[in-house]
């Protein structure tokens, strides 16, 4: 019998601070009879610095009009599906199980984002229970524009509403299917909408580009129209809409690699994946312990650890998806092979996410508007842990045993809505 990670967590390590960070669930405030519906916006790899651009009127005229903070610090690693879960379990990764985009399960085999039957298959992702899930048992509709884990059968359960990830659907078609959800007579109690282009733009030509200026410039034209969808059908003071990012964005040279193959010899470990994150653990019959002596010496533009020796700042290893060696490049770094770049041509993407997440670079969107915030407040950075808590008490829902602290948000509500 598998025993759920977060229960072998909390027997072997009931008073390290691995655990205590663990939140017992607080009952929501019994503050509205009817909660108004919820919508929660995804622009991957918007970095909380981007809202200054001037590229963002829509995102700034609803900032003016609700809440928006200085940054949000996403949970280590600073990657789309670890960070995604978080935002809608309240866990850190390392206690729902998508430690990373790229896995190793004994049991489950790989995990990567282009695998369509890894990214669906519930067992994934049921560590953790999600917002919709919760939502679900309690009667509130659901409807996903995409979030990571939506295709899963988690514990038997989907959204109400959802459908498979395709990157090819334009922002605009995308705001449109969830104001059609909305219209609808039995309309959604929680909904999630989701952009890519902001972070795709970042990863191939860098953060400080015009390429993401444009991005910047189309997602905001989406939101416009789904404040004009929400202002015609009445609902634009009646629906709470959190607009945040997963993770920001660092630039990365195209010469900044740490080439790992020419420190140590690859073909005496499992490789789990390269990248800003690498993970490797032992292979049969090859001295792992040699290895990691060597590794875990100081190296240039990267820093690397057995997973029991992560800095507990990170909250990270204690998962047994959590590879037996890690390796994070320095921000403005990455971690890849001479092979690998040879194949690449040099082309290599230059903008990157997954570094410590205390890095300004790192830090994320958050902007949030309607009858339960505050007008015209600006808060102090807090951790995205904390925005579970908010919306299952915006939702007047129990929330799940989670790492987030609703009294750190609670601040962006009006009082009545406390
Ligand atoms: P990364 O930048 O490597 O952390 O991954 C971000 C990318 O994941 C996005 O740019 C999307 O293309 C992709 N993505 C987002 N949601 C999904 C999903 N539900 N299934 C597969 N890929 C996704
Ligand atoms: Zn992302
Ligand atoms: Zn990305």
């Amino acid at each position: 019998m598998k025993i759920p990670f977060r229960l072998l967590c909390c027997l072997a390590l009931a008073f390290s601070a691995g655990c205590a960070t663990q939140r017992p669930a607080v009952a929501p405030a019994a503050s509205q009879a009817a909660p108004s519906p919820l919508l929660l916006i995804s622009i991957d790899g918007y970095r909380a610095d981007y809202l200054q651009r001037g590229l963002s009127p829509t995102l700034e005229q609803l900032a003016r009009d609700g809440v928006r903070a200085v940054g949000m610090q996403p949970s280590f690693p600073s990657l789309t599906f670890p960070n995604h879960y978080t935002l809608v379990t309240g866990l850190r990764p390392d206690h729902h199980g998508i430690v990373n985009n790229t896995m190793l399960d004994p049991q489950l085999g790989k995990f990567t984002l282009s695998n369509r039957k890894a990214v669906s298959d519930g067992r994934w992702w049921s560590e953790a229970t999600p917002l919709w899930e919760t939502a679900d048992q309690h009667g509130v509709r659901t409807a996903t524009m995409f979030w990571p884990g939506t295709e899963a059968d988690i514990h038997g359960r989907h959204p109400d509403q959802w459908l498979p990830y395709n990157g090819a659907l334009t922002p605009n078609q995308r705001v449109d299917q969830v104001l059609a959800w909305l219209d609808q007579p039995q309309r959604p109690g929680f909904l999630t909408l989701y952009f890519d282009g902001v972070d795709h733009a970042g990863h191939t030509y860098g953060p400080d580009t015009p390429e993401v200026n444009d991005a910047l410039r189309e997602t905001d034209a989406a939101l416009a129209r789904l404040v004009e969808g929400l202002r015609r059908r009445g609902l634009i003071d009646r629906i709470n809409v959190i607009v945040l990012a997963d993770h920001g964005m660092a630039p990365v040279p195209q010469a900044n690699s740490v080439l790992i193959d020419k420190l140590v010899p690859l073909d005496d470990v499992q490789t789990v994946g390269f990248g800003v994150l690498a993970g490797f653990n032992p292979k049969p019959g090859k001295d792992f312990a040699a290895i990691e002596r060597k590794l875990e010496a100081p190296q240039q533009h990267m820093q690397c650890w057995d997973k029991t020796r992560v800095p507990v700042r990170l909250a990270y290893g204690h998962n047994p998806r959590v590879p037996q060696l890690l390796c994070l490049a320095d921000v403005g770094w990455r971690i890849t092979t001479t092979a690998f770049l040879a194949q690449k041509h040099g082309t290599v993407s230059l903008g990157e996410h997954g570094y410590d997440n205390i890095d300004p670079r790192m830090q994320a969107l958050f902007v949030a508007h309607g009858p339960a915030f505050e007008r015209g407040v600006v808060v102090k950075p807090f951790a995205n842990v904390d925005v579970y808590p908010l919306m299952a008490h915006l939702l007047n829902l129990p929330p799940a045993a989670n790492d987030g602290d609703y009294g750190a948000v609670r601040g962006m509500l009006r009082p009545e809505a406390r």
